[in-house]
C-alpha cells in the first residue's frame, strides 16, 4: 500500500526529491492568490462576499457573527462536548502559561544594566481553517496563547459553513476565550482582509493560523506586501513515524491514517528498520482505511505517502532530520536515546502510547506547527509568537566610565563621529 524505498539505494538527489513537498512549481496557487489578494485590497467587503459565494457557496449579507449569535450557537453543543473543550482549554492554558517568563537584568559591566521585557502584539488575526473540516481545536491553540500574552484585539476569521454560520464547537471556544465576534471569511481572502483591513474587518499586526495551500501562500504574500508579519508557513499537515520491531503495527497504521485524513495534500511517512513491520502496517492500513469515514481523502493522501526501510533507527533519524517533519512519532522502546538525535521537528510524540491526536487536541502543546520542512528553522506557535521582547538598558556614572572609551574607539574606527560625540559630551559633564 505504501510505496517502499530502501534508504541505502537512494542517492542524495532521490532523498531531496522525497523530502520536497507542497512545491508550487507551476505557480498555479501563486497566480490565484495574487488575484484574490489584489481584489480584496481594492474592493474590500464586496470581494469577500463574492469569494464566499464562489468558494464556500454561501451568500452573506453580514460578514460576521456577534456576541449574541455566538452565545446562541455555543449552547447547541451538549454538556459532554462542552466539558471536553473546557479540559482541552485548561491543559493548553496550563502548558502555555509557563512560557511567560520574566528575564533577569544582566549587568554586563559595573553600572551597565541590560534586560528584556515582554510586551504583547496589540492586534492579532487568527485564521481557523474550515474547508474540509472545521477545526475548533485550532481556535484554542491560537486563542489561548494570544490571551495569555495579553493581546488587546483578537480578530478571528473562519469560512462560513453551509448554514451561513459557524458550528457550535467553534462558538463554544469563542465563548471560553471571551471573543465576541467572528468574521465568516476563509481562504486567501481572509488573510488579505486582515492584512489590509476592509470596511468591516480590522487590519492586524500579525496573522496566525494553519490552512490549505491558498491560505499559506496568501500569508507569505501579504507579509511581503505590507508591514504585517505572520507566525510561520503552516500548510498541509504531515507526520513521520519512526518505528522498530517493538512497535504495534495497528498503532502505527492508526497514526498514519490520523494524518492522511486531513486532506489529499497531507503526507504520512513511515521509517522503519523492520521489513516485517512495514508489511504488517500495510495490511493494518487496508483494514483501518476501509472503515474510515474520510477514506476517500485518506487514500489519496496515502498515494502521496511512502515508507523507507533503513538499516537502523539512527539511520532513520538521519532521514527524519532531512525531512524535518511537522509531527514526529517515535514508536520504539528506545525512544529516549533516539529523541536525543532529533535536530529538526515541529512537535514530537514519544513511545507507544503517545499518539499525535493527543497533542492535536488536548495534552497542552500547540498544534500550529511548521510544515513542508520549515521545521528546519521555525518553531511552532507559542506565547512567544504573540509578544515582542524589547531590550532595555540603563547606564550610570560608573557605567559611562567603564564603557565610554570603548564605544568612542569603536565609533571612531567606523568613522561615525556623531556616535562618538554622544558619549564624549556626557563624559565631559560627568567629569
Ligand atoms: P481552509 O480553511 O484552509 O481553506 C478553505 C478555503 O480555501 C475556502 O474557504 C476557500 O476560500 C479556499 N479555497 C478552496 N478552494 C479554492 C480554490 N480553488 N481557489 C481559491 N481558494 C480556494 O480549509 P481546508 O481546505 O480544509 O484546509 C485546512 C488545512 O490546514 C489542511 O491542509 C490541514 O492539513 C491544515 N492544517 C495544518 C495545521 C498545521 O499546524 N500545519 C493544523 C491544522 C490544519
Amino acid at each position: 500500500m505504501l510505496k517502499t524505498y530502501t534508504y541505502s539505494d537512494l542517492s542524495q538527489e532521490d532523498i531531496d526529491k522525497l523530502v520536497a513537498r507542497n512545491v508550487d512549481t507551476s505557480n498555479a496557487i501563486q497566480d490565484v492568490v495574487v488575484d484574490i489578494v489584489d481584489n480584496v485590497r481594492l474592493n474590500g467587503d464586496q470581494a469577500l462576499k463574492d469569494y464566499t459565494a464562489k468558494f464556500d457557496k454561501v451568500e452573506l449579507e453580514k460578514l460576521y457573527l456577534d456576541a449574541d449569535d455566538i452565545q446562541e450557537l455555543a449552547m447547541t453543543i451538549n454538556r459532554e462536548q462542552q466539558r471536553a473543550l473546557e479540559i482541552a482549554f485548561q491543559n493548553i492554558h496550563k502548558f502555555h502559561s509557563y512560557q511567560l517568563r520574566k528575564e533577569r537584568v544582566v549587568e554586563t559591566m559595573p553600572g551597565v544594566k541590560c534586560w528584556r521585557e515582554i510586551r504583547p502584539i496589540e492586534k492579532v488575526g487568527l485564521y481557523i481553517p474550515g474547508g474540509s473540516a472545521v477545526l475548533p481545536s485550532t481556535l484554542l491553540m491560537l486563542g489561548v496563547p494570544a490571551r495569555i500574552a495579553g493581546c488587546k484585539e483578537i480578530v478571528v476569521c473562519s469560512p462560513a459553513q453551509s448554514s451561513g454560520k459557524i458550528n457550535g464547537f467553534v462558538a463554544y471556544c469563542l465563548h471560553l476565550l471571551k471573543i465576541e465576534k467572528i468574521y465568516l471569511v476563509g481562504g486567501a481572502q481572509a488573510i488579505a482582509s486582515m492584512a489590509f483591513g476592509t470596511e468591516t474587518i480590522p487590519k492586524v499586526d500579525k496573522i496566525f493560523g494553519p490552512g490549505n495551500q491558498f491560505v499559506t501562500k496568501a500569508k507569505s504574500l501579504v507579509q511581503s506586501l505590507t508591514n504585517v508579519s505572520i507566525d510561520m508557513p503552516a500548510g498541509p499537515s504531515e507526520v513521520l513515524v519512526l518505528a522498530d520491531a517493538t512497535a504495534n503495527p495497528e498503532y502505527v497504521s492508526a497514526d498514519l491514517l490520523a494524518q492522511a485524513e486531513h486532506g489529499t495534500d497531507s503526507q504520512a511517512v513511515l521509517v522503519s528498520d523492520n521489513e516485517e513491520l512495514i508489511e504488517q502496517v500495510n495490511s493494518a492500513l487496508k483494514e483501518q482505511l476501509a472503515i474510515l469515514p474520510r477514506k476517500e481523502l485518506a487514500s489519496k493522501a496515502l498515494e502521496n505517502s511512502y515508507a523507507i526501510l533503513v538499516s537502523d533507527l539512527t539511520e532513520g533519524m538521519k532521514f527524519s532530520n532531512a525531512y524535518a517533519p511537522e509531527h514526529l512519532i517515535i514508536e520504539s522502546n528506545n525512544w529516549e536515546v533516539l529523541s536525543r538525535q532529533i535536530l529538526n521537528a515541529g512537535s514530537v510524540f514519544l513511545g507507544h502510547l503517545t499518539p499525535e491526536s493527543a497533542g492535536d487536541y488536548a495534552s497542552g502543546t500547540n498544534h500550529t506547527l511548521p510544515t513542508s520542512a520549515y521545521a528546519r528553522s521555525y518553531s511552532g506557535v507559542s506565547v512567544d509568537s504573540f509578544v515582542k521582547k524589547i531590550t532595555f538598558q540603563h547606564i550610570n556614572e560608573q557605567g559611562l566610565e567603564q564603557i565610554g572609551s570603548i564605544v568612542e574607539i569603536l565609533a571612531e574606527l567606523e568613522g561615525l563621529q556623531g556616535h562618538k560625540n554622544a558619549i564624549s559630551i556626557r563624559k565631559k559633564i560627568v567629569n
